[in-house]
This record gives C-alpha cells, sequence and structure tokens, in this order.
C-alpha cells in the first residue's frame, strides 16, 4: 500500500516489521476470524483470541531472543497472499494511535529504515491522497487497529 514510497529491497534486507522482540509482541499480526480459519493449519505457533481478533504467538524462551512471524520467509518476504495479510501489516511502518485525549491518528514507526524524513512530504502526499481516508475507515471498522501510543512512534 505504501509501495510508492517504499522499496521491496528495502524491506528485504530490514525485515524489522516481520521480525519481533519480545517487548513488542503486542505488534505481532492479529488475524480476522475467518483469515485464522484458513490459516489454521499453516503456523507452526498457535493464535490467541485477542478482542475479536487472532493473534500469532512466537516460542520466547529465556534467552528472549527475537523471532520471525511464521509466515516470513528469509529470502521471499511475507507469503500470505495480499487477500489474507492482516491490514496493520500492509500499512506498515503506519499505524493508527490514541493521543491522549484518546482521538486515533495516524503514526509513523520512527525506525523505519525505508521512510527516512527525507520521505516524509511524500508519505503525507499519498496519506493526503486518499490512504488516510482508507486507513481511518479500516480502523473505525476494526477498532483493535487502534493502538495505544508508543514513543517509537510519532503522530503524522
Ligand atoms: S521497518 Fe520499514 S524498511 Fe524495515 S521492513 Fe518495515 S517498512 Fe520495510
Ligand atoms: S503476516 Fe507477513 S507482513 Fe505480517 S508480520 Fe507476518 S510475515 Fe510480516
Amino acid at each position: 500500500m505504501l509501495s510508492d514510497i517504499l522499496s521491496s529491497e528495502t524491506c528485504a534486507k530490514c525485515k524489522n516489521c516481520c521480525v519481533f522482540e519480545e517487548q513488542s509482541a503486542w505488534e505481532l499480526p492479529a488475524f480476522s476470524v475467518g483469515a485464522a480459519a484458513r490459516l489454521a493449519d499453516h503456523p507452526d505457533y498457535p493464535m490467541i483470541e485477542d478482542n475479536g481478533r487472532y493473534r500469532i504467538t512466537l516460542p520466547y524462551d529465556e534467552t528472549h531472543t527475537a523471532k520471525p512471524c511464521p509466515f516470513l520467509d528469509p529470502d521471499s518476504g511475507c507469503t500470505l497472499p495480499a487477500s489474507e495479510k492482516p491490514f496493520a501489516c500492509s500499512i506498515w511502518p503506519v499505524r493508527v494511535m490514541r493521543d491522549t485525549d484518546g482521538m486515533p491518528h495516524l503514526a509513523l514507526y520512527q525506525g523505519c529504515a525505508g521512510v527516512p524524513a527525507a520521505k516524509h512530504d511524500a508519505l503525507n502526499r499519498l496519506l493526503d491522497n486518499g490512504l488516510r481516508d482508507r486507513i481511518m475507515a479500516e480502523a473505525k471498522a476494526d477498532p483493535s487497529l487502534i493502538l495505544p501510543f508508543h514513543p517509537n512512534y510519532h503522530f503524522l
């Protein structure tokens, strides 16, 4: 969805969105009931119910090593067809987060190598050309997309 400004080559090298530190497990993708049922026999790791969605769980141990999403192929990236990819994954590194008044806004992950400050104007143009409205409409239909503010992000 952000392919106009985000190169797949940069993401293939980075993979930051698809590998999760234990403390970032809250960012693991969540699937609709239908998608979770269709994918039930794929992952090695179970999903748990989370506010009407199904979130991947990963087998963290005492080493607390970061783990990849089970749908990540180390060479080719996400193995899910676009129709099954969680909406939150399709808009990374953009999220919807609440401000201190509880109002949802778009927020950008500050550690994204693919959207440095030099690309922020291009990102804002993309958002202003309809993407912002589309994301906010999805968040209205699926409030699980709206997260508490996290300091690794900044509001757009
Ligand atoms: S953090 Fe940015 S560059 Fe890295 S994989 Fe995610 S979207 Fe791509
Ligand atoms: S579902 Fe795909 S895009 Fe989302 S975290 Fe897993 S591998 Fe990455």
